[in-house]
């Protein structure tokens, strides 16, 4: 340290060092400025290593100018250039935009960006064995030692792991071998990650609908200029080989393309389909690669060794140096939107990502959400559909089931007609699936002498029983305690009893109903990752499972050929509560759960168990006129300038300190903004009132289309002093309210 700042000291008695704007991954309110000492050269975007207080922290050269007011003395020197790809400028322009959109810190952006700063470590060349060059004479030669010798006879060098199962001996001998002088370790050559797609493996022959959507797709990316397109057409019409077109056109281009999916750990089957699309597998980003791969992953992206990332919502952020197109599939999904840190929705900013970079972006969706539909229509995105399920196969025929008038028998939770129609679909040696999204056993815990529900003591919530974890859980804050002996209230002894089903309760009520099935639970809790995803998929496929219980997992893109009957258990599950997106959400979810049967040769079935069967939700998937349900939704939304028809944002104001929270939320209130086409409501406690031991309130800020929320909001919060005690979180365009 000492003698850099001797050189720094010199150099500045003659002329004053250029100076040099860093952002750091930090949530700090901008970037800060340092000086770039002689001798160091460093390109706009470059990856440098700055001081900051104590520490060393890894920065971007960033764009703008420095501050001339800040005085020389304040400065202080880049410690070096790092070893990585300059961030793009396309990619620096997003995390900004990102930020003023967000109303986010830039630098908490960035560190998205970033994804983590060992990412930048450039990988380390991997070592393995090859045949010593000069080996001893008089070495004993096993038969062992002689298969490795066997396996490295081409001079190559090998990998240990590879090498001791391609001889087939345990990695001691190798030891022995390399003590012996029979091998030397020799570096591996670097061999590109990822295997390049084949764009052009023949695909599947298109139908003229899909070959017509699939050339307006291609002409679009073959344009090299921004533009969006809604790709709808209801479950199985073929929306995904078409997309598949638009992704082999880029890489045609030689440019990248990027695939955003709501569950990437659900999505074995769509992976499986990419390979045998494309010859190879994708790269694939999402929170849990190993630190390794993600490393590997990062520097492939951004070095253009990787052209197709599929992906969760943080792929955006990937250094791309030359995207062509982003896939949105799915682009209702609410998995799409960040809850925490910077909030953001990936589907809105994919749409800016791909603007940017002069990409196609392409929204994919059987049920678009109201947001994509209005764009579609006014023309500022492009619209395609099909509209037939491929191969002829009919929509499943969708019926409720009034539980007014066929309720189940006394503590249970399936009706007639729906114990009907699975039993004669098992008879029929077909597969069914029972939908219900709730995980556990039962929702909530009661004491039947006193009337107390168990609660959760850190969250407005119910405990979920979970029984054969034996254990109650809150699905908020992750609190677990056992299931208590006596009342906690009152003290009598074994009298909680379960109210409502989960899907435990549900496979209890199966079991005992048809005792001879074999049956499969996916909830989340039974299906922990990838692995164990796509084995169940496999064993639905390979008809080793005859009835399917799940929660949303099952709702997900799967395509089992032998499912002909789906049964929801509690339709009206998702209507409670005052969201104003409840109806079009439980529509979008109900009907992708539904688009799961019939999807081949023999036709589906839906039952939809509803005390409301005159509910437009249940009307518009008993109708299958998702159309005319989304029309009326927007009618109902124009007027009050609800989304998409007029902006909003929300401050949830939260503290552990329950009068706290109140007058931060009443001093905002105070200072709201007002005006022509400005609206705030609120305060009010937020949908969760208590959250992880922190009271919550919520105001809304709604205005015209015309008028942008964040010049709005960053003037309003301002004007309020918010107490250390108290976090204001800033949600534009809020999704759950
Ligand atoms: P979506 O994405 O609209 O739900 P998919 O693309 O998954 O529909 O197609 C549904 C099924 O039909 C898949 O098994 C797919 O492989 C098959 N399929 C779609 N288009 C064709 C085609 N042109 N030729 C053969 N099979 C097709
Ligand atoms: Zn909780």
């Amino acid at each position: 340290e000492g003698k850099r700042t001797r050189l720094c000291a010199a150099a500045g008695s003659v002329a004053p060092l250029p100076r040099l704007r860093v952002l750091l991954p930090l949530p700090l309110a901008s970037a800060y400025d340092y000086r770039i000492p002689e001798g160091l050269a460093v390109t706009p975007g470059a990856f440098v290593a700055v001081p900051l207080g104590g520490r060393e922290v890894v920065g971007v050269a960033w764009d703008g100018d420095t501050d001339p007011g800040l005085p020389e003395k304040r400065l202080r020197n880049v410690i070096a250039v790092l070893d990585a790809p300059p961030m793009t400028p396309v990619l620096r322009r997003f995390v900004d935009w990102v930020a003023a959109y967000t109303l986010s810190p830039p630098g908490a952006v960035l560190r998205m960006a970033m994804s983590a700063p060992s990412a930048l470590e450039a990988p380390a060349p991997q070592s393995g064995w090859r045949k010593a060059a000069a080996p001893p004479e008089g070495v004993r030669i096993t038969p062992m030692r002689r298969r490795v010798l066997d396996v490295l006879a081409d001079g190559a060098a090998r990998a240990g792991g590879e090498l001791a199962e391609a001889a087939g001996v345990a990695p001691a001998v190798l030891r022995g071998m390399a003590d012996a002088g029979l091998i030397e370790p020799a570096l591996l050559p670097r061999r590109p990650r990822f295997a390049p797609p084949d764009a052009d493996r023949p695909g599947p022959e298109l139908r003229p609908e899909q070959q017509e959507a699939a050339d307006a797709l291609k002409a679009s990316v073959a344009r090299r200029a921004f533009a969006t397109t809604l790709l709808t057409g209801v479950t199985g019409s073929g929306k995904t080989e078409v997309y598949y077109e638009a992704i082999a056109e880029a890489l045609r281009q030689g440019r990248q393309a990027l695939v955003l999916l709501p569950e990437i750990a659900l999505s074995s089957q769509w992976l499986e389909r990419f390979r045998t699309r494309f010859g190879a597998a994708p790269a694939l980003w999402h929170s849990e690669l190993t630190s390794r791969t993600r490393r590997e992953t990062w520097r492939a992206v951004a070095e253009g060794e990787a052209p197709v990332v599929v992906g969760a919502r943080s792929a955006l952020f990937l250094p791309f140096p030359d995207l062509g197109v982003i896939v949105v599939d799915e682009e209702h999904e609410t998995a799409f939107k960040q809850e925490e840190g910077v909030v953001y929705h990936a589907r809105d900013m994919a749409v800016v990502r791909a603007r940017l970079s002069q990409a196609a972006c392409v929204l994919v969706s059987a049920t678009p959400s109201l947001e994509s539909a209005t764009n579609a229509q006014t023309g500022r995105y492009a619209a395609l559909h099909l509209p037939a399920r491929h191969g002829g196969a009919e929509l499943p025929a969708v019926e409720a089931v009034d539980l007014r008038r066929d309720p189940p028998e006394r503590g249970r939770f399936l009706s007639p007609p729906l114990v009907a129609a699975v039993t004669e679909t098992l008879a029929r040696g077909e597969q069914a699936m029972l939908f219900l999204n709730r995980r556990g056993y039962a929702p909530m815990t009661l004491c039947r002498a006193c009337g107390h529900r168990l609660r959760c003591p850190n969250c407005t919530a119910w405990l979920v029983e979970h029984r054969a974890a034996r254990r109650l859980q809150c699905h908020h804050c992750g609190h677990v305690e056992a299931i208590p002996e006596s009342c906690p209230e009152c003290g009598a002894a074994h009298s909680t009893v379960p109210i409502g089903p989960g899907v435990e309760r549900v496979l209890e009520e199966a079991k005992d109903l048809w005792p001879d099935a074999r049956l499969l639970v996916m909830a989340s809790d039974s299906i922990p990752g990838p692995a164990a995803a796509a084995a169940a998929a496999q064993a639905i496929q390979d008809r080793q499972v005859d009835l399917i219980i799940g929660t949303q997992i099952v709702a997900k893109g799967w395509h089992f050929p032998h499912l002909t009957l789906v049964g929801v258990v509690d339709a009206d599950l998702g209507l409670a509560g005052g969201d104003l997106r409840a109806s079009e959400r439980t529509v979008q979810l109900l009907h992708q759960v539904a688009g799961r049967a019939g999807r081949e040769e023999r036709p589906g079935r839906v039952l939809l168990q509803t005390f409301t069967p005159e509910h437009p939700v249940m009307q518009a998937l008993v109708s299958n006129d998702l159309d005319a349900f989304m029309a009326a939704e927007a009618d109902g939304r124009r007027p009050g300038h609800w989304p998409p028809f007029g902006r909003l944002a929300a401050l949830i104001v939260s503290s552990e300190d329950e009068r706290a929270a109140d007058r931060a939320a009443r001093d905002l209130g105070l200072a709201a903004p007002g005006g022509e086409g400005v609206e705030v409501l609120g305060p009010a406690p937020a949908p969760l009132a208590i959250l992880r031991g922190r009271h919550r309130r919520r105001l809304l800020l709604k205005t015209r289309r015309d008028i942008a929320v964040q010049p709005l909001l960053e003037e309003w919060l301002a004007k309020v002093e918010v107490p250390n005690n108290v976090r204001v979180q800033v949600d534009v365009d809020p999704v759950g309210f």
